[in-house]
């Protein structure tokens, strides 16, 4: 890439539309290099955070205890999984903040490395350094641990947080819980409210949205990917109300109750201008084709979706969606990561496809800073080569391509999410 391309994606900022910094993990003093990889997408690798319909979990793989570095628990990442592109990435990430200049994690460097993690992660100031080294501004945090979670009061002045959706779209016992373990009765309850009955709990939706702007909350995310398929279909209220009160409702109550409660969340959004960032793609892969979510994108054309992570495997097919319905902006979030080779793909086909420019935003979508800051450095080089390659091929010019970098690393997400900054 010419220097001049690299430069200017270097020197803007970024405004971080998506990422799970959650108290849990990022204010933890006690980390080591094992951690970083266990707490990040490394980590999916060997567990999938999240189980199948045909499968358990007993507890997050994520968030369970790590016992000391050794090379033959880094060994499970970097050989078994050397080659896959979450491990990649943060090798990357590590390398570039606690390598000292190396480039691998290797048997004869690890150990150096652990000590420097560990070491950096008692202080306190560590990961506001790491972001300000990363060149990033402010970030929107999907905090799953605590859906009701002020970031800023919790992680710093540069944050907002999302209100995840997923529990309250399972809501209709006290104790019905998402994928997460969320109770949405829990939650209510939080909020000083006790809804006795179906209707209670729908003015107990809207009183959750009236206080989103008190926690400094910016939009509502809906990762019921993970917990169901995203066919959010017609609401039908007369079975939706047949699932409240059962602990155990049957399967078609159970997805009326939260086709309901998800469509009646995008009505209510639509009417207060608040985004719902939306989850496709991969998750429970049986269900999660963005084509699903159609009914509910037409259905609600005054609300404005965020769809996420180029819903891989099938950015193509979101791409078509995007260019006809235009309450569709994009989070490339997560699909660099998965494939850099597909995003590049993807990316070229989103800049001739989107009918306007306003539409693309990115977000690392990562625990630790050490992961954030490399998907933010892979973000920077995959943008600016595919930008770069648009003007060798006469497709805009060198200013088209710098108004699209600025408007994809930060002013996008500041105008979509109405940021003061
Ligand atoms: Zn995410």
């Amino acid at each position: 890439m010419p220097s001049s391309m690299r430069d200017f994606v270097a020197a803007t900022g970024i405004v971080d539309v998506h990422e799970h910094h959650i108290p849990e993990i990022l204010l933890n003093r006690e980390v080591n290099l094992l951690q970083l990889f266990q707490q990040s997408y490394a980590g999916w690798t060997q567990a999938r955070p999240y189980p199948l319909p045909s499968e358990k979990r007993d507890n997050d793989p994520m968030l369970a205890p790590t016992g000391p570095t050794t090379w033959e628990a880094l060994a499970a990442f970097l050989e078994n999984s050397g080659s896959n592109s979450f491990v990649r990435n943060l090798v990357t990430g590590v390398t570039e903040l606690h390598g000292n200049r190396d480039k691998a994690i290797t048997r004869e460097n690890w150990e150096a490395i652990d000590a420097s993690v560990r070491k950096q992660h008692q202080r306190a100031e560590w990961g506001r350094e790491v972001l300000q080294r990363a060149g990033i501004e402010r970030l929107i945090t999907d905090a799953y641990t605590d859906p009701l979670l002020d970031a800023r009061h919790a992680l710093g002045d540069n944050y907002n947080s999302v209100v995840r959706i997923n529990a309250f779209a399972c809501g209709w016992h006290p104790d019905s819980w998402d994928h997460n373990g969320n109770s949405a009765h829990a939650l209510l309850r939080r909020l000083g409210m006790e809804p006795a009955n179906f209707d209670d709990y729908l003015v107990a939706l809207e009183t959750l949205l009236d206080g989103m702007a008190s926690r400094h909350q910016v939009a509502l995310k809906n990762a019921l990917a993970y917990d169901r398929d995203v066919a959010f279909d017609e609401p039908d209220e007369k079975l939706a109300r047949q699932a409240w009160g059962k602990a155990t409702p049957s399967p078609s109550e159970q997805k009326a109750f939260s086709d309901f409660v998800v469509d009646r969340f995008c009505r209510l959004a639509g009417e207060r201008d608040l985004p719902v960032q939306t989850h496709l793609g991969t998750a429970i892969i049986r269900g999660s084709h963005p084509l699903k979510a159609a009914g509910l994108i037409d259905r609600h054309p005054r609300t404005r979706f965020l769809l996420m992570h180029l819903a891989y495997p099938w950015s193509r097919d979101l791409l078509g969606m995007a260019f006809v319905y235009r309450n569709i902006w994009l989070d490339l979030t997560w699909s660099l990561l998965l494939s850099p080779s597909h995003f590049k793909l993807a990316l070229h086909e989103a800049i001739e496809v989107l009918p306007d420019e306003s539409r693309m935003m990115i977000g690392g979508d990562n625990w630790h800073v050490e992961e954030t800051c490399g998907t933010m450095k892979l973000a920077r080089q995959l943008i600016g080569e595919v930008l770069e390659e648009k003007v060798t091929t006469s497709y805009f010019r060198n200013d088209d391509a710098e108004r699209l970098a600025r408007k994809i690393l930060r002013e996008n997400a500041i105008a979509f999410f109405k940021l003061q900054v």
